[in-house]
């Protein structure tokens, strides 16, 4: 955080709205590359009720706040209030990232970055496969649109607990990118067992395993992992999900929700800033930061 004689008229201001919001690592991720790059930017939580969103954003444009992410309970209803959405936001109809460009709100949805990112380096091994998708909220609509736009998938599993979200999903998908090959299966281990052990990607894309339900994960059946597999949790709070630990001891490839969170708030920083967060300290300190 700049020191107090460092903040003045000149100091451009950003943040975050949502409720609850105390948890959110962005401040200490974004006053940190401020800080380290030398830019008179600070970054702030806002606490901002659902019924408060409008009249926030009206707050926000009059005090000339030059950008802010947007998380849980926002980010889809935020859409209806913004002068204009890039493309990805406007498919996943869900935005995480706000610029104000001279009084008028552009909405993007960096999360689809920070998914690309995590799972680049598996591209080949992904174009034409099939994987499974557990969790049919936001963070999975997001991880659906980056799954079919940039890594040319064959098919996709949607498993959840509730049939009814993952079947309005399906159809979501298959209206707006013209997919046709999802199926969607009831989170019932074993039943889906054999689903995910045929996947060569399975994404927890729910929030089970999240803390203080650390001792909770989607399956606790071995046989649904394997050495071939890519398994990609969402969650990074704790950093190694039981989930995770399960699909590691079976030898799959793990990977935690950090690189997408670092990375979602990179391609924030850039639209803010123009430039480039220094990612790889901030993944270093985050990894050795005491769990939240
Ligand atoms: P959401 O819209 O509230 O969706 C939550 C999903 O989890 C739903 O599919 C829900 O199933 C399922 N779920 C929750 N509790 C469950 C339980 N006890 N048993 C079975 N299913 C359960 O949330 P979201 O925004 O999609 O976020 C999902 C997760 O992704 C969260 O953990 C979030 O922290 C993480 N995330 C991480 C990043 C990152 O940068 N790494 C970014 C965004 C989100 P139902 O449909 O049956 O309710």
């Amino acid at each position: 955080m700049r020191s107090l004689n460092e903040i003045n008229h000149n100091t451009k201001i950003v943040g975050v709205i949502g409720h609850p919001i105390k948890h959110s690592l962005s401040p200490m991720m974004h006053n940190y590359a401020f800080n380290k790059l030398d830019l008179d930017y600070v970054y702030l939580p806002f606490d901002i009720a659902a019924a408060n969103l409008k009249d926030a954003l009206r707050g926000i444009v009059a005090l000339g706040i030059k950008g802010f992410n947007v998380t849980i309970p926002h980010k889809e209803r935020i859409v209806d209030f913004l002068d204009e959405l890039s493309d990805g936001a406007k498919i996943v109809n869900a935005v995480n990232t706000v610029v104000n460009e001279n009084g008028k709100l552009h909405g993007y949805n960096t999360d689809v970055e920070g998914i690309f990112r995590t799972l680049e380096d598996y591209k080949d091994e992904l174009r034409d496969s099939t994987v499974s998708v557990i969790g049919a909220g936001g963070a999975a609509r997001s991880v659906i649109y980056t799954l079919i736009n940039s890594f040319n998938v064959e098919k996709i599993n949607i498993i959840n607990r509730t049939t009814e979200k993952a079947e309005s999903l399906k159809d979501y998908f298959t209206s707006k990118m013209l997919f046709e090959k999802i199926k969607t299966y009831e989170l019932a281990p074993p039943d889906v067992t054999e689903i995910l052990s045929k996947s060569k990607l399975i994404v927890n894309a729910s929030s089970i395993g999240m803390m203080p339900e650390e001792d909770d994960s989607p399956t606790t059946i071995v046989e649904s992992f394997n050495s071939n597999q890519i398994v990609f949790d969402l969650v990074y709070n704790p950093r190694k999900t039981k989930f995770l630990a399960i699909a590691e001891s079976q030898g799959a490839t793990i990977l935690n929700g950090l690189k997408m969170f670092v990375e979602q708030g990179a391609r924030a920083f850039e639209l803010w800033t123009n430039e480039k967060m220094p990612t790889d300290r901030i993944s270093e300190i985050l990894n050795k930061e005491p769990e939240l």
